[in-house]
């Protein structure tokens, strides 16, 4: 109803994810408390497989697992056959634990290490893709010391600023990732690339951003960069035959954001493909796309106990959680909007106005300000929703609390799948 179906409210009129009552999961499981709908994130998943082959035919979707992972994200992902968008030794070392087929991983990041490098050769990952110089000869020497010829897409800068609904092509040259294309260095990457005897160049990749609801910069981009494949076919002779066009669909998180279904950005991107490869001659490619928050965002709620409603007067009222920046440093580091419902008074309007305070020694630790709420106290359990991404993977001991436990909720019956942390998990690297 608020945001996702996943979300509903039942005849006792509690807030429910995936047909589970959120108040009961609150109190068997204690909070804060992160849970998702596991069926519904699965059939996020089959709807990128299929509208990809639907109107593309010729790809992979990669989960981009920085939004969230953890091994049974990795598992619900390799069931329905996506690859994976990994950035890290640890999101590497997630998959690998549970058996996920490297050849579908690609390894992004703009610093990897020596370390890093090793790793990823030594489990078969199927692309890095290359963000500087520096990594080009890095991962050449090691690939020959293992005598591997590495797969690699080159992380290119389209020129795109998608980061609000008015895009323009320039200013983006100002970013830590990738080559940039109006300067000739992503040309000169190419050609480096292409003297290295133990990395093969497959194609390239973009990502203009997160959180978008246009289409058109994400069509911009695949003009631009099928472009860049032309004149790389012009300039060295060869016809490179896959394209990354990343991630950054955006999602609901208040409910004025209005996202497009992601078959329709399919649809008008396989338009954009095949109309823009016809015009330059160019053989379709096969294309990777990488949605994270798309696939988790939505379908995640964080319920928090309310421990305190200080009303200042003719100012606002600070209703404060048992949670905060340490499970969600999205407020605090973007103002990222979220709707607050209070799940066990969900059937109620929400005719308060408050501020929701975390329990962090900060005073920017508020998860919502100037937001709509139900009239709350003590004890009442606030649920924030769309919490799904970017929250529990950013979530840090910030005043050494204990990062929450996560649950899936399935045919809704819920299950832990990474357990609240302890006070010993807290201590257990201190010497
Ligand atoms: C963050 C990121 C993604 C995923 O972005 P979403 O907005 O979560 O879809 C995909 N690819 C790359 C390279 C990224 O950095």
């Amino acid at each position: 109803m608020y945001v996702s179906d996943s979300i509903q409210i039942n005849e006792k009129g509690h807030l429910t994810i995936g047909n589970a009552d959120t108040v009961e999961l609150a109190k068997a499981y204690g909070t804060p408390l992160i849970a998702y709908d596991k069926d519904k994130i699965r059939e996020n998943c089959k709807k990128f497989v299929s509208s990809l082959n639907e109107f593309y035919g010729n790809g992979r979707v990669l989960y981009a697992g920085k939004a969230f992972s953890c091994k049974e994200i990795c598992r619900l992902v390799m069931e329905e056959g996506l690859g994976l968008d990994i950035v890290s030794g640890g999101e590497l070392y997630t998959a690998l634990s549970v058996g996920f087929p490297m050849e579908k991983a690609v390894f992004h990041g703009n610093n990897k290490t020596d370390k890093e490098i090793t790793e990823a050769l030594h489990c078969k990952v199927g692309r890095f893709v290359i963000d500087n110089i520096e990594e080009l000869h890095t991962l050449n020497k090691f690939a020959k010391k293992y005598n591997v010829k590495q797969g690699v897409l080159l992380r290119i800068k389209p020129g795109i600023d998608a980061h609000t609904h008015d895009f323009v092509k320039t200013g983006q040259i100002d970013s830590k990732f990738g080559f940039a294309l109006e300067t000739g260095e992503a040309l000169e990457a190419v050609r480096e690339c292409l003297s290295f005897e133990n990395i093969e160049l497959c194609g390239i990749h973009c990502h203009i951003g997160s959180q978008i609801f246009d289409f058109g910069p994400f069509k911009l981009a695949v003009e631009v960069m099928l472009s860049f494949m032309g004149k790389i076919r012009d300039t060295f002779g060869i016809t490179l035959k896959e394209l990354n066009l990343g991630g950054g669909f955006g999602i609901k998180y208040s409910e004025s954001d209005s996202p497009e279904d992601f078959s329709e950005y399919m649809k008008a991107i396989s338009e954009t493909l095949r109309k823009k490869a016809a015009q330059i001659d160019y053989p379709l490619p096969f294309v990777y796309i990488e949605p994270g928050r798309a696939i988790v965002g939505a379908e995640c709620v964080t319920l928090y106990t309310v421990g305190s409603v200080k009303t200042i007067p003719d100012i606002r009222t600070y209703v404060s959680i048992d949670g905060g920046m340490g499970d969600n440093p999205r407020y605090i580091l973007y103002q990222s909007k979220y709707e607050v419902v209070c799940a066990n008074k969900a059937s109620l309007p929400r005719t308060r106005i408050v501020t929701i305070a975390g329990r962090c020694c900060e005073s920017g630790d508020l998860i919502q300000e100037h937001t709509r709420l139900q009239e709350v106290e003590a004890g009442d359990i606030v649920a924030v929703l769309s919490t799904g991404a970017y929250n529990y993977s950013m979530a840090s001991n910030y005043n050494r609390y204990p990062r929450p436990a996560v649950l899936a909720i399935s045919g809704g019956t819920a299950k832990v799948i990474i357990k609240r942390e302890t006070y010993e998990n807290i201590i257990e690297n201190d010497i």
